[in-house]
């Protein structure tokens, strides 16, 4: 689109200093401030990614909505990513993109794009892969989807985020060329590829803040990548008046609902009286601003054609089935064992909490008011009807995590935490037996044993990393039982990051899910009975433990002062290849139920290259 450089100019001129502050600052807690009187309408914002988050009131984390912000919930980044299909990438954007047009928002907050360096990272099930490449695919794909409804996209987080643990404070220490090859390509991709806005991480890199490092924001996305969006910093992540002045750092959006003290508010109309700042600093910031609100039409010759958006379409359903279907990684399938065979199949059952867990309303700033949610338990049940008898027992004590019961929303206090381990109730070892002879008790009676475990949104969490590789609440243990009584049983996980598998070895069948969004037990229903053939791939390596991670081999992972990258580039399945480590499943890794023949295979050589073709046949009777 032609942005009116001109009419930009014409506005910035008319505007009073604490107009133009008014919009660089978050002036509720998730927009900013408007110039009525010029036509400029507030801008606002919500998080992503995987459904549009509910409405807070402006200057307290209460939630406001009545159910009206009740959203589609798409499957989570990671899922997307193992579909390893643009396509997919382009459809959640759409929804997520129009979703938020719906909602009356302008820029939705996702996708998470950061790198996945370790297992433990808490918030792993928001971002994609370890791999940049497939990442900046994705990325740029979902960009689009999102931006075709005149909402930004705000890829997240700039850059080397890769733990919770003092996460605002962290320095991380990255050589240039592993920034250049493994953390930067996918926010390059989406700088280059148009994201409208970025939102600039909290923790400091190689010695600078993200949110308004020179080196970062100047030289790099600036100067090298020629990006003229918005930058919004993460909620509570600037520190420092005359830096984020300085530096190419648009937006200052915080926790606090004090709003007339954050840094771009009347510290910084103070410095700019005292011409410690000049005017120029703050009119690039605006103009950058005014651009964005033309190319989302939002002023501007264009406004009157501005999309509407819409949520909770039917569509919208249908695309998160959709994703899910094709997210799904079948691991491990020994004997055929899988799918079952929905005419034989009499009596199922079903054992672990996440068949029957939401969520959609837990892991942080990514949770959402899911219009419904489809569990594991249902989707059996739906899906054979009235031709089997499906029973459940919870196999193991879940307790949820204790939160504090002082009223108090975590992210109020969420720049002031540590990402320290939370309480977590222990279940008794009673109430663990009691489990585990139901469930051995139940797994005796039926034609199909279905285990659903896993992680969940107590692990898997914003603000907080696991503390170690394993399943939690004595799953391991209760596998080993199950799989001894009924080595038949078909195992499925779902997580957003890799676990240890103890008891692999005794397991026949076994299905991967990432969080998946509201047709998740759908969908995976439809992979256990074969009505789609699973075909996600693992977008990230499964190692065996903790150790054969370089981070944690070099003990640099989740350190609260300096956290030193010395695995430079060797991240995920670039180290497991080159040491020759043997893991549990490889990046790449996923099977299907049919049989492929490859035939006719041709190597060209041309200008010291390979060119091969070969004809791939589906010899097997699912499509
Ligand atoms: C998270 C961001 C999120 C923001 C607003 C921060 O705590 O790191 O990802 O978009 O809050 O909720």
């Amino acid at each position: 689109m032609k942005i009116d450089e001109m009419r930009i100019e014409a506005l910035v001129h008319q505007m009073t200093l604490e107009e133009k502050l008014g919009m660089i600052h978050g002036t509720g807690l998730f927009h900013t401030g408007g110039v009525p009187r010029l036509g400029i309408p507030e801008l606002r914002m919500s998080d992503g990614p995987m459904g549009v988050r509910a409405e807070f009131a402006d200057d307290a984390w209460v939630s406001t909505g009545h159910g009206e912000d009740l959203v589609t919930y798409l499957p989570c980044g990671s899922a997307i990513a193992s579909t390893w299909d643009p396509d997919m990438a382009r459809l959640a954007g759409d929804v997520l993109g129009c979703e938020a047009r719906g909602r009356g928002k302008d820029v939705i907050l996702g996708p998470g794009i950061n790198i996945k360096r370790s297992p433990l990272c808490g918030r792993s099930f928001e971002y994609m892969s370890e791999d940049p490449c497939l990442t900046a695919q994705l990325a740029r794909a979902y960009v689009e989807g999102v931006q075709q409804n005149d909402v930004a996209a705000c890829p997240k987080h700039f850059a080397a985020n890769g733990q919770e643990t003092e996460r605002l404070w962290v320095d991380t220490l990255v050589d240039e060329r592993t920034l250049q090859e493994i953390y930067f390509p996918a926010f390059r991709a989406v700088a280059e590829g148009g994201a409208y806005t970025m939102m600039a991480a909290y923790n400091r890199l190689n010695g600078e803040h993200c949110c308004t490092s020179p080196q970062l924001l100047e030289n790099v996305l600036r100067r090298q990548w020629h990006y003229d969006g918005v930058v919004i910093s993460d909620w509570g992540g600037v520190h420092d008046t005359l830096a984020a002045a300085a530096s190419p750092l648009d937006i200052e959006m915080d926790v606090r609902p004090d709003f007339d003290r954050y840094h771009m508010a009347q510290p910084l109309k103070r410095l700019v009286c005292s011409g410690d700042v000049p005017m120029a600093q703050i009119d690039a910031k605006v103009r950058n601003i005014l651009r964005l609100m033309m190319r989302l039409r939002m002023i501007g010759p264009g406004s009157g054609e501005r999309r509407h958006g819409a949520y909770n379409l039917p569509r919208h359903r249908q695309a998160a089935l959709e994703i899910a279907r094709e997210s799904i990684v079948l691991l491990k399938n020994e004997g055929g064992l899988l799918p079952l065979d929905k005419g034989r199949v009499k009596t199922v059952a079903v054992i672990g909490d996440n068949a029957v867990r939401m969520h959609s309303c837990g892991g942080g700033s990514a949770e959402i008011k899911a219009l419904y949610e489809h569990t594991p338990l249902r989707g059996i049940a739906m899906l054979l009807g009235g031709g089997a008898t499906v029973r459940y027992a919870p196999g193991y004590v879940a307790p949820s995590r204790e939160e504090a019961d002082d009223g108090v929303s975590w992210q109020a206090e969420s720049t002031s935490g540590q990402g320290d381990a939370p309480t977590r109730r222990e279940a008794s070892a009673e109430e663990r037996a009691r489990a585990l002879d139901e469930a051995l008790r139940l797994a005796q009676t039926a034609d199909a044993v279905i285990f659903v475990g896993g992680l969940n949104h107590d692990f898997d969490s914003e603000g907080l990393d696991r503390p170690d590789m394993k399943l939690p609440y004595g799953q391991d243990e209760v596998l080993a039982a199950l799989l001894a009584a009924r080595p038949d049983t078909i195992v499925v996980l779902l997580a957003g990051s890799p676990v240890e598998m103890p008891w692999l070895a005794s397991a026949h069948a076994l299905v991967w899910s990432y969080y998946n969004g509201m047709e998740g037990g759908t969908a995976l229903a439809e992979v256990l009975f074969g009505e789609v053939n699973p075909s996600g791939r693992l977008a990230e390596s499964f190692p065996q433990s903790l150790n054969q991670c370089p981070a944690h081999q070099l003990g640099e992972f989740g350190k609260r002062d300096t956290v030193r990258y010395r695995d430079g580039l060797m991240v995920g399945y670039r180290h497991y290849d080159t040491a020759d480590t043997p893991v549990n499943f490889c990046f790449g890794h996923g099977l299907g139920y049919s049989p492929f023949a490859y035939s006719a295979m041709h190597m060209v050589s041309c200008a010291g290259q390979w060119q091969v073709s070969l004809t791939v046949r589906n010899t097997g009777a699912y499509p």
